[in-house]
């Protein structure tokens, strides 16, 4: 148990269990759940929420289930099933065998909405939608009772049998609590408990039900099956606590798990509901729900995060009560630290230049010993071959020096190739119209590891053996949105209108050095002085590998930001 040694404070929610141990509630146990419902692919708003209940299972000793929230079949499908089964493992959590489908429940809370009729708490309402949001009344205002709420519970029960039994089309009746049309609190104004669906195919249970309960009932009842203790969700269900309560006290269940409500997540230079996701993907805006610049876990993924990076930004942001938008900084902070640490160094030419060195031999070749990591000997070293040909990157030369900090090589001038020998520029070749196409270079044999007799040549720069090469694709990423939040401008029709013209920048002529030939998924590299690079295979073909940029080598929009 981690409860007593972390050094950071715990949040609230953690507080709060470690009374109800102290108190002895709930038997001394602690049973967490995650419950999405499968209309979409996970993001990292979910990963906190993941992080939340999955880690306090881990830190008590308790138990953490995975259930489906699947009470809409309409939006729901069996791919967004199994794409977060996939996500919660590849996160670090498991649910062992508990892997639970509100559907699963479907008889049982058909039985608990019959004893809510019995005992007069529920009735069968044949109001339009739109009168019921008539008779709702206002936050100002008290509703008004329905002309059905006093039916009989004989004919409410025989109804509710009937509207199971698919007598009735879509929203020609709907159960409902019978609660209080003057309550404060809108949500117990008579809510809706279950509504007809005829025509859809639920992934579970198929055309079995033409009812389908609400969510607000289904969740606590769901929770009570389990025997969850802390049902944890956002704020936005505060206002449904007292129906959860409700529901809870008005069956015969011996479970009352404690809705505790926190802050979602919010990122700034993106969106996060699913319903904008959903919005990006079927217009077209993004290649798919793991496109490398979505804020999904499978897109972070594809984009070369690690399940620990994401942990560990859960674990910075916290969890609190506060609404708050989080700075993109603090999660690219996250996989640069871990990469840093945990990537090994290769060298890649983005923009590359033909470099030949014309005192080397026309057929020579040698292999010269480079370290995988600056910092971390245990990582070990690798063979890099040297050639007459080399590629450097074309900002790594400019004819004449911008000024005295520009260290790397101009025409007539010295430097180091990275792991390698200095060059020095004897002649810049160019096409008619002026671009340089080539530069004629001579080598000293004598500078292997060691600075030249006499002189000092401070710049260094990264290179690939022409001959040995690989050739790949690159793509830069950059933020999705232009705008720090794209959802929250009342002054455009369309959050599509702060989408990042350049949040995609494909480079199709890279050369990598030979070791990168052969990569398997998931391998990471910092491309030395370029940023941390992740292999994507899914984009790769036979003609080449593909890498995207995870996160630049620094932040550089923090710089942006500070310059106004
Ligand atoms: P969205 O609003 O993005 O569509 P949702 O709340 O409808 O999300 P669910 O599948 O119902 O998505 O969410 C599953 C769980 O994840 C819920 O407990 C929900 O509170 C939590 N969750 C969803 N979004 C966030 C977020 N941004 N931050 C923290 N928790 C979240
Ligand atoms: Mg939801």
């Amino acid at each position: 148990m981690s409860n007593d040694t972390t050094s950071t404070p715990k949040n609230f929610i953690r507080q709060i269990i470690d009374e109800d141990l102290k108190a002895g509630k709930n038997s001394g146990l602690v049973a967490t759940r995650f419950p999405p419902e499968p209309n979409g692919y996970l993001h990292i708003g979910h990963a906190k929420s993941i992080c939340l209940n999955f880690g306090i299972a881990v830190d008590y000793a308790g138990t953490c289930n995975l259930r489906f929230d699947d009470t809409n079949p309409h939006k729901e499908n069996l791919e967004f099933v199994e794409s977060i089964q996939n996500d919660v493992r590849w996160l670090g959590f498991s649910w062992e065998d508990r892997l639970f489908y509100a559907s699963n429940y479907f008889e049982r809370l058909y039985d608990y909405a019959v004893e809510l009729i019995q005992k007069g708490n529920a009735y069968v309402c044949d109001q339009s939608a739109e009168e019921m949001r008539e008779y709702r009344g206002t936050l100002k205002e008290a509703g008004k009772d329905s002309p059905y709420r006093s039916r009989s519970v004989e004919e409410n029960l025989d109804l509710f049998k009937r509207m199971r039994a698919g007598e009735f089309k879509d929203g020609e009746k709907v159960l409902r609590a019978r609660i209080d049309m003057a309550s404060p609190n809108m949500n117990m104004r008579d809510p809706t408990l279950y509504r007809i669906r005829h025509g859809v195919i639920h992934h579970q249970t198929g055309s079995e039900w033409c009812l389908y309960p609400m969510y607000d009932y289904t969740h606590p009842i769901s929770d009570a099956l389990e025997g969850i203790t802390h049902s944890l969700c956002t704020l936005e269900f505060a206002d449904h606590r007292p129906l959860y309560d409700w529901v809870l006290d008005n069956i015969s269940i011996d479970c009352h798990p404690q809705q505790i409500e926190f802050s979602r997540l919010n990122l700034q230079y993106t969106v996060m509901s699913k319903r904008k996701l959903t919005q990006l993907v079927e217009e077209g805006h993004v290649e798919g729900w793991d496109d490398p610049r979505m804020p999904t876990i499978a897109g972070l993924r594809r984009r070369g995060f690690t399940p620990a990076a994401i942990r560990d930004f859960c674990d910075r942001i916290g969890v609190t009560k506060a609404d708050n938008s989080i700075e993109m900084g603090v999660l690219e902070n996250c996989i640069r630290e871990d990469l840093d640490t945990s990537a090994p160094r290769a060298m890649a030419v983005l923009h590359p230049l033909k470099v030949v060195i014309e005192n080397y031999p026309e057929q020579g070749e040698e292999w010269l010993d480079a370290p995988n990591h600056p910092k971390d000997e245990g990582m070990g070293n690798r063979k890099l071959p040297f050639c007459r040909e080399v590629y450097i990157d074309r900002e790594d030369f400019m004819e004449v020096a911008p000024n005295k900090h520009f260290k790397r090589l101009v025409a007539g001038g010295e430097v180091r190739l990275r792991n390698s020998y200095v060059i020095k520029c004897e002649e810049v070749i160019k096409r008619p119209d002026g671009e340089i196409v080539e530069l004629r270079c001579s080598y000293d044999a004598d500078t292997l590891g060691k600075n030249p007799e006499g002189r000092k040549v401070k710049g260094v720069i990264h290179w690939v053996s022409a001959r040995h090469s690989v050739k790949a694709e690159v793509r830069l990423y950059d933020r999705l949105f232009i705008h720090p939040n794209p959802d929250g401008d009342k002054e455009v029709a369309s959050f599509t209108e702060h989408l990042n013209p350049d949040s995609l920048r494909t480079l199709t002529h890279c050369y990598l050095e030979q070791s990168l030939g052969e990569v398997g998924e998931g391998s990471r590299y910092q491309f030395e002085r370029e940023g941390y690079f992740c292999f994507d295979p899914k984009s790769s073909t036979a003609e080449g590998p593909v890498f995207n940029r995870v996160v630049t080598l620094r932040d550089s929009w923090a710089k942006i930001e500070q310059q106004g």
